[in-house]
């Protein structure tokens, strides 16, 4: 066991205030200072595709299905995307009965039939205007169609809202034929055949179950999450991180599910209302009606026509020959409903603040992370190393993202667990000191060897790359802590301790 302190947090610049509160220890069982990525868990089980990859991947399994059931490809991609791509449901249906699966999807029984016998020439199904073969369109099945009819037929189908042309049938209602892709590359423009194949790629990644869009907007890429992989956090390609389960930004350690019920309780208007009200209200004694704070002063007066005048602190009324600098009533006369209620809003209120403000405070972070990275590293006059600086604008990032999602643990903690709450409240000071530590330390670096030529380089780098560690480490066992339902820490009178295996 080795306590995170044994390892020196302290300001490099500031030592003298090191230890000046750290009277509280967080033990740990492994002392071992992580490394910048140990913070997220590993999570190599996933993969970046691009639309050519995505694609690669439908020709596999097109070429699959066709191999097995001895069709055209043309004829398994037809068959997969009436059954949403799965290969199973297809293969199912097929060999249950091959006949009843064809007609559904719009196969004919027999090969497409594209030379009639005895036909010299042939009249179109729509317009009837009469053609040679070589003018005749062959919709895979008996049915012959000019050009302009088939290319408006094809038009209507790609222009339909409900999306439904992943299968463009034949225009004789009762056929059902499905159109081949050689005839709709034959008459589709460039533009319908595009839109057709981006339907295609989009209709494959919505029916594969390990495959989602990036969320970002604009970002063409896809992300392939295996079924065995640890954790849902993954990192596009451009550079844009979220869980891959419900597409928000990566939230660990709270649940999917708490981040869905955080997001109902900050978006719903009702609360954020009764809760500000709450908080800037008290019910007038005499009257119990919500009188306003009244701000610098303790004397409130009661709207008419109650009028009655009282102390805002302790409730108290106010009397003609109270002085200002009157002693308040330690029971501050709210009732125990009420107490409760600007209790559980005063939590709502600094949850929502940290949840807030740790998200503008790590968004700062990325800002100056790049700023160290283009500006300072590439021009560094002072021609030492300041990579370490960019590790530890890296760490501090992290740790704000880490640190806005612990408010809303807090928030959600049951407010009868009471020795929960006050452990919580002591790791999480902990976390904040530790990494505004570091983010001082960190700003105070980029003045000194940046702007400034200073001298004491080695001095400053190495405790700087200590304390990233130390906090890379407290904050890894922090969100251990949580998963774990802050389970196996013990909280005594002075001493929180982690045991984490
Ligand atoms: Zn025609
Ligand atoms: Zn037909
Ligand atoms: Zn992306
Ligand atoms: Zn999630
Ligand atoms: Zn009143
Ligand atoms: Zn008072």
């Amino acid at each position: 066991m080795e306590s995170l302190y044994d390892q020196d947090v302290s300001n490099p610049s500031d030592e003298e205030d090191a230890d000046a509160d750290a009277e509280v220890v967080v033990v740990v069982n492994d002392g071992i200072p992580s490394s910048i990525d140990e913070l997220r868990p590993e999570n190599s089980n996933y993969n970046v595709l691009s639309e050519a990859d995505i694609r690669q991947r439908m020709e596999d399994v097109i070429t699959g299905l066709s191999t097995v059931l001895s069709v055209s490809k043309d004829e398994a991609g037809i068959l997969l995307r009436h059954y949403k791509w799965s290969f199973t449901a297809v293969t199912e249906a097929w060999f249950l009965d091959t006949i009843k699966t064809r007609k559904r999807v719009g196969l004919s029984e027999n090969p497409p039939v594209q030379f009639p016998a005895g036909a010299g020439d042939s009249a179109c199904g729509i317009c009837s205007q009469r053609l040679s073969l070589d003018g005749i369109m062959w919709a895979n099945c008996a049915h012959s169609f000019c050009g302009n009819c088939l290319a408006t037929h094809i038009g209507t189908q790609f222009s339909n809202p409900a999306g439904g042309f992943l299968t463009i049938r034949c225009p004789d209602r009762s056929c059902g034929a499905a159109l081949s892709q050689e005839v709709i590359d034959k008459i589709a423009t460039e533009e319908q055949r595009e839109n057709f194949s981006r339907m295609l790629l989009r209709s494959f990644v919505e029916h594969n179950k390990g495959i989602k869009w990036c969320p970002r907007e604009g970002c063409k890429y896809a992300i392939e999450l295996s079924a065995s992989a640890s954790t849902p956090d993954v990192t596009c390609l451009c550079s844009h991180s979220f869980c891959w389960n419900c597409l928000n930004e990566y939230h660990h350690p709270v649940t999917c599910d708490t981040v869905a019920m955080w997001m109902c309780t900050i978006f719903d208007p009702e609360i954020s209302t009764r809760n500000m009200i709450v908080m800037s209200t008290k019910p007038c004694p005499n009257c119990k009606r919500p009188i306003e704070n009244p701000g610098d002063e303790s004397r409130v007066i009661c709207i008419a026509p109650c009028y009655f005048v009282f102390c805002w602190e302790c409730l108290e009324a106010w009397d003609i020959g109270m002085s200002f600098d009157h002693t308040c009533n330690p029971h501050n006369g709210l009732s125990k409903q009420i107490q409760k209620q600007r209790e559980s809003a005063s939590k709502y209120f600094q949850c929502y603040n940290g949840w807030e403000d740790n998200d503008i405070l790590k968004t700062s972070a990325l800002f100056d992370l790049e700023t160290a990275k283009r500006e300072h590293i590439g021009k560094n006059l002072a021609k030492v190393d300041l990579n370490f600086l960019v590790e530890a604008w890296k760490q501090i990032v992290k740790c704000r993202q880490i640190l806005r999602w612990t408010y809303v643990y807090k928030y959600f903690i049951p407010e009868n667990e009471e020795k929960k709450i006050q452990l919580f409240d002591i790791l999480l000071g902990q976390a904040i000191d530790t990494l505004e530590k570091l983010h001082s330390s960190t700003e105070r670096g980029v003045c000194r060897f940046i702007l400034t030529n200073s001298e004491d380089y080695n001095g400053y780098r190495r405790q700087l790359v200590k304390l990233t560690a130390v906090t890379g480490n407290y904050f890894q066992n922090f969100v251990k802590a949580l998963d774990n339902d802050l389970y196996e820490v013990n909280c005594k009178s002075d001493t929180a301790s982690i045991k984490i295996e």
